[in-house]
């Protein structure tokens, strides 16, 4: 067998696809740049902005990829060499508010397929704001229909109304994201200990 075929028959590594492999993105504090959704790169960005010298590698995968002159591993953790300033007021996502409704029906308090309520319908004037939208389960939702809840006989769990990026930050760490590398966590729960 010649080499040329030898190659061919190799055992090729898997390509590194581009969702894979996703960098923690950390501020120039070492907390992470957001928690909800939790700060990540992909690795393309992740080493071109260590290559540019915008951010620190704190810590790596065993994956290396190369290019003909040069191997790199990829980075699980990088730093901000500058601090960003954090913003203070929460962004009206439809992501932060599942997450200020902690993923529960405010109705019944189920947990599951979530829809999104107007409290005051919209057919009422009512608005698209922190203050006048729930998550609501699908039942409920067809439940209440376009009725306040007095008149559908049903109760909020709570008043609604726009929280703070500290209190969104406790909750996000109650439902941290699906796949956490290990190198993450020091740099994600460290703080939380400190701060209790
Ligand atoms: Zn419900």
């Amino acid at each position: 067998m010649d080499g040329a075929r030898r190659a061919e028959f190799a055992p090729q590594p898997e390509p590194v696809r581009p969702g894979r492999f996703p960098a923690l993105v950390l501020n120039a504090d070492y907390r992470p740049l957001s928690y909800y959704p939790l700060s990540l790169w992909s690795w393309q960005e992740a080493v071109k902005a260590a290559w540019l010298e915008r951010v620190d590698i704190v810590a790596e995968y065993d994956r290396v990829v190369r290019s003909p002159s040069t191997g790199i591993r990829l980075p699980s953790v990088v730093v901000l060499r500058a601090y960003v300033k954090p913003r203070r007021r929460v962004a009206f996502t439809r992501f932060n508010l599942f997450l200020r409704d902690e993923f529960r029906c405010q109705y019944c308090g189920v947990r599951g397929e979530l829809t999104f309520d107007h409290v005051i319908p919209r057919a009422r004037g009512g608005r698209t704001c922190w203050e006048n939208v729930v998550a609501a389960c699908a039942p409920c939702n067809l439940r209440k229909g376009a009725r306040s809840p007095a008149r559908a006989g049903m109760r909020l769990r709570r008043p609604p109304r726009r929280p703070s990026a500290e209190e969104l930050r406790a909750i996000g760490r109650r439902f941290p994201p699906n796949h956490l590398h290990e190198t993450w966590l020091d740099f994600l729960y460290w703080d939380a200990e400190l701060e209790a």
